[in-house]
């Protein structure tokens, strides 16, 4: 359930300037320089695009790190929530990139 409310809290609820995915995900990208970070394999390492289908935001420190310290009392629900979005905890990754972590899991590569 807190992890629910971590991912899909209202993202503007507790950020001063507001978090629009559409509009934070070009910065990012550019941040990088378009280079995703996750390391090869399985990452295709081509240059990341502006589009939420083949682009997704990652949380360098997870979500489910971020509920251990909340349900082991290091950090309020707020304090989570807002280190969870800081800027130094995000960055662009490709989807399967991000797939393939959350699930602890690498993919087959295509032929
Ligand atoms: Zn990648």
């Amino acid at each position: 359930m807190i992890v629910h409310l971590l991912r899909n809290w209202r993202p503007n609820r507790l950020r001063p300037q507001g978090f629009r995915l559409a509009h934070e995900r070009p910065r990012l990208i550019a941040k990088q320089n378009g280079i995703c970070p996750v390391p090869s394999p399985p990452c295709p390492k081509s240059p990341l695009v502006n589009d939420g289908k083949v682009t997704h935001i990652d949380h360098v420190e997870t979500v489910n790190a971020f509920l251990d310290k909340v349900l082991q009392g290091e950090l309020t629900f707020d304090e989570a929530y807002l280190q969870l979005w800081d800027d130094s905890n995000l960055r662009a990754v490709h989807h399967g990139c991000n797939y393939d972590r959350n699930v602890g899991r690498s993919r087959v590569a295509a032929p």
